[in-house]
């Protein structure tokens, strides 16, 4: 068979030690899971209701549109309406459909070390992908990625927080980076970590959407929410490129349980917000537990934070976290999720 030589030098997604992960996925109480930033203790009751009675209507094919979902997410989101929000298959799928409206040849620019699956959405379908190293204080080197900008560029991926780092950047230098952006550009704004920074001055990235022809704001609810199994992620942006996206999204590729899930974790604000409190909460420990340690960390808006220790170090009480070169960092480093309180009592155990 004649396959697109681009394929050849794409690796399945291959996270190491997967062996022990599955274990803890199938119940496995031997170790803790701290390497995909998932929120250990999963959807919130109403949407655990939902799921339940989604499933009278299994033999049915989904709503295709998601209707009640981009009325809900509108809801949340002052000034959007369910016209300019597109839904995907986890933001994953979003960020596929995205990278299908983009003319090739062409050029993707993406901050490094970030999320690895820029890098083969964009190889996939023909873009070729330009990384833009982290500053000095791991942030995204917003005029190095403008500086990068050329005629081949058609799209720049900002990961706001970023992921591996957990650094970010506040809506008034976003809003100035966009506004410096050639407007036949597409700025994605991967906001998959929204909910967990801790910044009144970060928020608001749905407004810069809806003023712009060229941008896009993602988001998941495979982390606050605690949905990463049910896979749903949703852009915001113009209503005129939403209808652009449409057209390369699969059809009915947003299952029907995850979506009445969605609507409802959705629907419960306050507590969502508690739990977005509580993993901030967490995070300061653990952030201090690494201090007390006296290792090196980077300071995390997010679910995760990346320490200068390697996997070896918390094996001790039985956590696994992802090692830093996985994800472009050096030996010697580990991206270590914030799990819900025992897990995190269980991991600083391992430094004491
Ligand atoms: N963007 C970033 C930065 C992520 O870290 C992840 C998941 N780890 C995603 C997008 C994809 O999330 P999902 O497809 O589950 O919405």
């Amino acid at each position: 068979m004649k396959t697109r030589p681009v394929l050849d030098d794409i690796l399945p997604y291959n996270p190491p030690r997967l062996e022990e992960e599955i274990q803890v996925d199938r119940g496995s109480k031997e170790f803790v899971k701290l390497t995909m930033n998932e929120l250990s203790f999963g959807p919130l009751p109403e949407a655990r209701e939902a799921i339940i009675s989604s499933l009278s209507r299994a033999g049915r094919y989904p709503d295709r549109d998601s209707t009640p979902l981009r009325q809900a997410i509108a809801n949340a989101c002052p000034g959007v309406a369910p016209e300019n929000i597109v839904v995907g298959n986890g933001s994953s799928e979003v960020l596929v459909d995205l990278m299908q409206t983009l003319e090739r040849p062409g050029e993707v620019i993406i901050p490094w070390p970030s999320f690895p699956f820029y890098v083969s959405s964009a190889n996939v379908v023909g873009l070729s992908v330009r990384k833009v190293d982290l500053d000095a204080n791991h942030k995204a080197d917003l005029d190095a990625m403008l500086s990068a900008v050329t005629g081949e560029t058609r799209a720049v991926i900002l990961c706001n927080p970023n992921n591996p780092s957990g650094t970010y950047h506040p809506l008034s230098e976003v809003r100035r980076f966009a506004e410096a952006l050639p407007q036949n550009v597409l700025l994605i704004l991967d906001e998959a970590y929204y909910e967990f920074v801790d910044d009144p001055l970060y928020e608001g990235s749905h407004e810069l959407a809806l003023e712009s022809d060229n941008v896009v704001a993602s988001r998941t609810f495979s982390k606050v929410h605690g949905l990463a199994a049910f896979r749903i992620g949703y852009g915001i942006t113009s209503a005129s490129f939403a209808d652009y996206v449409w057209r390369a999204h699969v059809p009915f590729s947003v299952n029907q349980a995850g979506q009445a899930a969605a609507t409802a974790s959705m629907g419960q604000p306050e507590a969502i917000a508690e739990r977005a409190r509580l993993m901030k909460r967490e995070r300061v420990r653990v952030q201090a537990g690494f201090e007390d340690a006296g290792l090196e960390y980077v300071p995390s808006h997010t679910n995760f934070v990346m320490v200068g220790a390697g996997p070896k170090v918390f094996e001790k009480t039985g956590v696994l976290v992802r090692e830093g070169e996985a994800l472009g960092y050096p030996v010697g480093w580990s991206r270590v999720t914030i799990g819900g309180p025992d897990e995190n009592d269980r991991l600083l155990a391992a430094l004491s």
